[in-house]
């Protein structure tokens, strides 16, 4: 009988694969250092889908269909990666087709970080069936997005409906790797709260900070460090923070009034910071958010961590084999 599903994840650091049952729930996983050339990760994929399945003591037959967790831009329709962040020469790769090619099972793609939303929804923190409108922020090297309204994922014409990184909030901001000027990802991912700490320490030499002895002894700082010495009461870093945190309030209150959806998750490295990260957010949301009528989003911390993509991605490829 094929009652399980794979779910490959698709990074610029790991690749992994989980072997996922119907329910959602994570049977075995397995994962490799991704490799430099697109024929080189397609084969580490193909690998790491059936190290998993060994390791969960799943026959390949018994997978009934695959799906792949993968950064864009992408077509989930034609199944190809038109490009890559990353990879140079990552173009127009047909990904899907290859890996239900090569592991002879039907293969879905799509979006990394909608796949991490959809596993959140179904099996992580909005796995609620009160819960039927739901949003994702990963937080890590850019701000990922993810929108389930009434139970579907929201993929838009073009595949990238819910790119919320990208969302304008200072129309006079830094230019982004994207084109536009001022996006959310400039001043809320767990990267740039790390560089903008950086640039504050080199830009105000004579300004104190618990951080400085981190930089002196080498050490690249990131946004746990920032996390951590606002919290042991530093404050250059908690400027930082709480910087960061105010701009992903702003970004909260405009995700209600676009959708007013019962929850808002976050995720990814800033979420590494739990209750610091989330009792700051909701602090600043209150204060930004409008006194026409109560809001009923919740905010709260994903909970599947590093295999939230790996569920999803299992199952929006159940969701698709179903549906055929
Ligand atoms: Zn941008």
């Amino acid at each position: 009988m094929s009652n399980y599903f794979i779910g490959i994840d698709l990074g610029g650091t790991n690749i992994k694969a989980g072997v996922v049952s119907e329910k959602g729930k994570l049977i075995a996983k397995a994962s490799v250092a991704t490799g430099s050339t697109p024929s080189q990760i397609v084969q580490q994929m193909i690998q790491v889908a059936h190290q998993a399945a060994k390791d969960g003591n799943v026959g390949m037959h018994d997978i009934e269909a695959v799906g792949i967790a993968s950064p864009g831009p992408l077509s989930t329709t034609e199944g190809i990666v038109l490009r890559s962040a990353n990879l140079p020469d990552w173009h127009n790769v047909p990904l899907r087709d290859l890996v239900s090619q090569s592991l002879h099972r039907p293969a879905f793609l799509e979006n990394d970080a909608k796949s991490a939303a959809y596993g959140e929804f179904t099996a992580g923190v909005g796995a609620d069936e009160n819960i039927t409108n739901f949003i994702l922020l990963t937080l890590g090297t850019g701000v990922g997005g993810g929108i389930i309204y009434h139970g579907r994922l929201i993929r838009g014409v073009s595949d990238s409906a819910a790119e919320i990184g990208h969302s304008i909030i200072e129309p006079n901001g830094d230019v982004c790797g994207c084109g536009q000027r001022g996006c959310l990802e400039l001043y809320a991912s767990a990267s740039r709260t790390g560089r903008y700490a950086q640039h504050l320490l080199d830009t105000t030499p004579s300004r104190a900070s618990s951080l400085r002895v981190l930089v002196a002894a080498g050490t690249r700082i990131g946004a746990r460090e920032v996390a951590e010495h606002a919290q042991m009461g530093d404050e250059l870093a908690n400027e930082v923070w709480d910087r960061a945190c105010r701009y992903l309030a702003l970004a909260c209150v405009n995700a209600a009034r676009w959708l007013d959806p019962q929850m808002l998750a976050l995720a990814g490295g800033m979420a590494g910071a739990g209750d610091f990260l989330l009792d700051r957010v909701k602090r600043h949301f209150i204060n930004l958010n409008w006194k026409m009528s109560e809001t009923q989003m919740q905010i709260v911390l994903a909970t599947l961590g590093n295999d939230a993509g790996i569920i999803g991605a299992a199952a929006l490829a159940r969701d698709a084999a179903h549906q055929r």
